[in-house]
């Protein structure tokens, strides 16, 4: 997808999450706090589907729960488009930037094949 295909498919989700809420007055509920909070029970509604499972991987799921896990990402990413339009924060420009420093933090010819946390080494 080219830059600019990127940024309208976020775009038009932002747009979607927009209008979802003005549709039901819920705009007045969607503070950052309440946006920040609603996102992370989204995050443990979606770990809740991996615990207990000794990966997660593909083959441990059936298809109830890879559709319960599609949906939880879907609500995750709907919460966190929708706190960063209430923050004013470009999530594309976002996620370059803090790819860039991670890069920084985590030169790949220092950190291969090593999980550690950048403070550990
Ligand atoms: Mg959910």
């Amino acid at each position: 997808m080219d830059k600019d295909g990127a940024q309208d498919s976020l775009i038009e989700l932002r747009e979607l999450a927009r209008a979802f809420s003005a549709e039901r007055d819920w705009d007045q509920f969607h503070t950052p706090k309440n946006l920040a909070m609603a996102l992370s029970v989204e995050v443990a509604e979606l770990v809740e589907h991996f615990q207990w499972l000794p990966s997660g991987a593909d083959a441990e799921l059936d298809d109830k729960k890879r559709l319960g896990i599609r949906h939880e990402m879907a609500d995750v990413l709907v919460y966190l488009i929708r706190l960063a339009d209430k923050c004013h924060v470009d999530l594309r420009e976002a996620v370059l930037e803090k790819m860039r420093l991670n890069g920084e933090k985590y030169p790949a010819g220092l950190v291969r094949g090593d999980a550690r946390k950048y403070t550990e080494y």
